[in-house]
């Protein structure tokens, strides 16, 4: 491949700040309210125009499609965005589960207010680009955006980017899912003009169950006891255009979970489309997947029209702003999670938080229906080679399996919120972020509601 060399040069350091987060999913909104609560400086970066991650830019409303009778759940900001959204009417009960789902445009406007009632400084439309580096310490980054490149100064940064972006480029340690073994990625879409009763009806006539997920090629490990539980899966419409000749044989892998259907003749959040070695890192792979993404879920469109009841008169209302990727890297932590930790319970001196035995991924399937939960330690942020940084979200220390838990959006609120305080209580204390006090910050976490144990 042809080189040139960049050019050197000086550019404005634009703003100065305490904590500064990169990415503003659960993750990274997560972690803004936790620092700024905590009472810190907070300045939050985000490439696109919201707040939200993928809530908001991809349109995933299942925020906690897990949770049922007996499920003991998370306690902290993510319980509130739930809260906050369903006030604010941006949520709808979900058809599975003992939860809401959460309205992906609505969302944006309920994370605008909890960033401006905080007092974090917002800075949308700003990618980061790169370290600023002093030695092994990260002491800001540079962004790239329509003004070009410009510096930001922080005395920690949090990378809630999604894919470790901050942390593999300032040099921590991270690794990569194989692209062959990524979980796949998914073009997110909702319909209009759906008719309400007639999609009920036909869904009650017909349940599915978390049993009906296997079929072909694709398995899935459950413990049983989900088998017969009621999904909003749909499969049956895709098997009969495929038979009528819409759909071709090769695309047995359209099918999937619808997430709320409203008075209004909203059907959101199809989860439809799945895209394997579609690699979030590698912009050709996203550009690819997006055009062929879109072109699968048109057929999914049709077919719904044609073959599902209350459907014939919808048409698309929209994709989400990006592709949904679910598996990118992560960082080698001072703690990697382990499949035993979050399939049997794990406890942690260091526990900043918990998370209920939900896995979904890698095909397996575990919901939390019976009490169990597991607790994140502090050290699963904590990358190794770099101060100064840590990491919240999807881009934690973990093996396969444990990211099939770690990587559910409430649980990213977890690692964010934990990520957060933890940033601000080192600064307001002078300690180095490897050698936390962690007897304060699990006191901050209980002040802000956390559920520790
Ligand atoms: C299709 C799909 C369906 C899913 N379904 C569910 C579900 O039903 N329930 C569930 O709990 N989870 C689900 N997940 C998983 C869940 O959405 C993610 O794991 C979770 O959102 C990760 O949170 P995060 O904060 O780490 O990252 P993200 O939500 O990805 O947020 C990262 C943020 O960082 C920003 N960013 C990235 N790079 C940069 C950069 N260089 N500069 C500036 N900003 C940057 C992004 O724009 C984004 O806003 C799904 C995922 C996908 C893709």
């Amino acid at each position: 491949m042809k080189r040139i060399t960049e050019p050197a040069r000086d550019i404005d350091v634009v703003h100065e700040t305490d904590v500064l987060v990169v990415g503003s999913g659960p993750g990274g909104l997560a972690a803004a309210l936790g620092a700024a609560r905590a009472g810190v400086d907070v300045s939050l970066v985000e490439r696109f125009g919201c707040f939200g991650g993928n809530i908001t830019a991809v349109g995933v409303e299942g925020f906690a499609w897990y949770r049922h009778e007996q499920t003991i759940d998370t306690e902290g900001v993510g319980r509130e965005f739930e809260d906050r959204a369903r006030a604010a009417g941006a949520a709808t009960p979900e058809p599975q589960s003992d939860s809401h789902a959460i309205d992906a445009e609505g969302f944006k406007l309920v994370a605008d207010n909890l960033v401006e009632e905080a007092g974090i400084h917002p800075m949308l439309h700003r990618s980061f680009a790169a370290p600023i580096m002093n030695g092994d310490e990260i002491c800001g980054i540079i962004t790239e955006s329509k003004a070009g490149r410009e510096a930001i100064l922080a005395k920690r940064v949090i990378d809630a980017s999604g894919d470790a972006d901050v942390a593999f480029r300032a040099g921590a340690a991270t690794k990569k899912t194989p692209v062959e073994e990524m979980q796949a990625a998914s073009v997110m879409f909702s319909m209009t003009g759906v008719d309400k009763k007639k999609f009920m009806d036909a869904v009650k006539a017909d349940p599915q169950t978390y049993k009906d997920w296997e079929s072909g090629e694709w398995s899935v490990e459950t413990t049983g006891k989900e088998d017969q539980m009621f999904s909003p899966f749909l499969r049956k419409p895709f098997e009969q255009a495929m038979d009528a000749g819409l759909i071709p044989a090769s695309l047995s892998t359209i099918s999937g979970t619808w997430g709320a259907v409203y008075d209004s003749g909203d059907l959101t959040y199809l989860n439809l489309v799945h895209l394997p070695e579609c690699d979030g890192t590698d912009p050709a792979s996203m550009t690819r997947n997006e055009i062929e993404g879109r072109r699968q879920a048109m057929l999914a469109v049709e077919a719904l029209k044609r073959f599902q009841p209350g459907c014939s008169g919808a048409k698309l209302r929209n994709f989400g702003m990006t592709v949904g990727i679910r598996d990118t890297r992560k960082i080698l932590a001072a703690y990697d999670m382990t499949e035993t930790d979050v399939r049997e319970q794990g406890r942690f001196e260091d526990s900043i938080g918990i998370f209920p035995e939900f896995i979904d991924g890698y095909g397996i399937l575990i919901l939390p229906t019976t009490g169990r939960y597991f607790q994140l330690p502090y050290r699963t942020l904590l990358p190794k080679g770099v101060k100064n940084l840590l990491v919240a979200g999807r881009a934690t220390g973990g093996d396969k399996v444990s990211h099939a838990a770690t990587r559910n959006m409430m649980c990213c609120t977890v690692t964010g919120q934990g990520a957060g305080v933890a940033a601000a209580l080192s600064i307001k204390y002078g300690m180095d972020l490897a050698s936390m006090d962690i007897v304060r910050l699990q006191a901050e976490l209980v002040r802000q509601g956390v559920r520790l144990h």
